[in-house]
């Protein structure tokens, strides 16, 4: 099948045909976690969506080395390279070394992903690793002349870049107005102007996290990193960047800028932008007391929850929107997803029981033209830029004819063998490897705990018969399931294995 792909390009604000610059490579960064509390569910809303892209130009034939980095250093409160450093913050709140900081909300963050069945990006390179391609492209900046020292920082010269480059494209902002105070530094400010924003920013000797650069000791920008380790891995300019579209700016303005005032280039050919999960309208965030936790979501355990969640359940909820919409969050919505995705699964299970009868008199061309068409269109629908809540809604036509299929409904021998082979392995792959929503689910510890005590309570029904037959087979098919059963002095106890 030849695939159009279109990616809405959020630079030109256009959907374009997706062309990498060298196929079948696709080089693709998108921004990653500060590690220094866990991840919410918008964050993991924006994660997930890249997750898609990943997987489905991965399932297109493409090579592509995805590149997430980890944001363990050099991330400001304020996005501008001012406030408070996150890390240092949470070290001091919680007592521990920034490392111990970074390194417990990374494995958590990692144990996430795991949940939600995110793939593990080709390479997760952290900032703290990249310290020095850092440095070296501060100092080429500062060679080219777009930024300047002050104080130990180093600070883009935004007005500089302008009289060559454009600056605000992506994000449509004015920088006009934020220029307009141009200044000669007096020795109280820091910056020539509002907009200019650290690449390099001095801290006081007491910061926990300070490295040694030509300019005294300091911390990297935070936009400076993405810049440094999307250059290292994936070249100057390189096939997709995504993000959550609040960082559109300044973070990924200020992305542009720096590349190209290094290396004289654009570093990216698509700019992909994942729309916010919003909680009754507002956007999710730590700030606004809003965001759920993944665990809070699962246990039901946050007071804006009716109940708990399965993960999948919950990716599911999530693919239902289009990455560009934004997604509103409630008890409803989850509850309709719940069951929406309990009937898909439910599809996919039967498909994988059913077994293809071949019945020539009984074929229908109407039939196979319909399940050949939702073939086709599922793919369509993913190729229209990663429209996945139209894709599940073929997935669901599909799901209907599997449905008549298995109850008899319509003979599956209207269909012939190859197309209802074409729409197993179609409907496989978007479950499995495109929207990644087969993951098992653990067991719940609670409905085992349930079981065993009901199924040892019969057992002990069958002892007391002396039916000791049937004791033992019920004692060893549970071993084969992996539970062993003691029998004491005490009572029966079990334990898995
Ligand atoms: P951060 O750790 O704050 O840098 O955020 C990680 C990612 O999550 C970024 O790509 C953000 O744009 C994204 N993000 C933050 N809040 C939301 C939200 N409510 N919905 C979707 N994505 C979000
Ligand atoms: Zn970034």
């Amino acid at each position: 099948m030849e695939h159009q792909l279109k990616i809405y390009n959020s630079l030109s604000r256009e959907k374009e045909l997706f062309v990498p610059l060298n196929p079948p490579h696709v080089g693709m960064y998108s921004c990653g976690p500060t590690v220094y509390n866990e991840v919410h569910l918008g964050n993991l809303r924006t994660f997930t969506t890249f997750d898609v892209v990943f997987r489905y130009l991965t399932h297109l034939g493409y090579k592509v080395r995805y590149v997430r980095n980890i944001t363990d250093a050099g991330h400001l409160t304020n996005d501008a390279g001012e406030g408070v450093d996150r890390i240092e913050e949470s070290a001091k709140l919680e007592q521990l070394e920034p490392m111990e900081v970074v390194q417990k909300y990374t494995n958590s963050f990692h144990e996430v992903c795991s949940t939600f069945n995110l793939l593990p990006p080709s390479i997760e390179p952290t900032a703290t690793g990249h310290i020095v391609e850092q440095i070296e492209m501060v100092k080429q900046i500062l060679k080219n002349g777009y930024a300047y020292e002050s104080h130990g920082s180093v600070y883009f010269d935004v007005r500089k870049y302008m009289e060559k480059y454009k600056y605000g494209e992506l994000s449509g902002r004015n920088v006009d107005d934020l220029l307009e105070g141009t200044r000669d530094l007096d020795g109280q400010e820091e910056k020539k102007n509002q907009a200019d924003f650290a690449i390099w920013k001095s801290v006081a000797p007491n910061h926990l996290q300070r490295w040694v650069s030509p300019w005294g000791e300091g911390i990297p920008g935070w936009h400076l990193e993405c810049s440094a380790m999307g250059t290292k891995y994936l070249g100057k300019q390189f096939d997709i960047h995504g993000g959550g579209m609040d960082l559109k700016f300044p973070h990924h303005e200020c992305e542009i800028a720096q590349s190209v005032g290094a290396d004289g280039i654009e570093p990216v050919r698509y700019w992909m932008h994942a729309n916010m999960l919003t909680v009754n309208g507002d956007k999710m965030s730590k700030s606004k007391g809003n965001s759920f936790l993944p665990r809070e979501l699962f246990e039901g355990t946050h007071p804006l929850l009716d109940k708990g969640y399965a993960p999948m359940a919950v990716r599911f909820f999530m693919l239902q929107a289009h990455y560009r919409s934004t997604l509103d969050f409630t008890n409803e919505a989850l509850q309709a997803a719940e069951k929406g995705f309990a009937r898909l699964m439910n599809a996919y299970k039967v498909l994988h029981e059913l077994s293809y009868v071949n019945d020539t008199a009984k074929r229908s061309d109407a039939e196979i033209a319909d399940v050949k068409k939702l073939c086709k269109e599922v793919y369509e629908k993913m190729d229209d830029d990663f429209n996945t809540a139209e894709a599940i809604a073929v997935l669901f036509d599909m799901a209907k004819k599997i449905n008549s299929y298995k109850e008899g409904v319509i003979s599956i021998s209207t269909i012939d063998e190859e197309t209802f082979n074409t729409l197993k392995t179609t409907f496989t792959a978007f479950i499995k490897d495109i929207l990644g929503i087969d993951k098992e689910e653990k067991q719940d510890d609670n409905v085992t705990e349930g079981l065993m005590e009901l199924i040892l309570e019969l057992r002990k029904d069958v002892r007391a018969k002396k039916d000791f037959a049937a004791s033992d087979k019920i004692r060893d098919l549970l071993l084969k399931v992996g539970i062993q059963v003691k029998d004491g002095k005490e009572g029966t106890t079990w334990t898995k294995n």
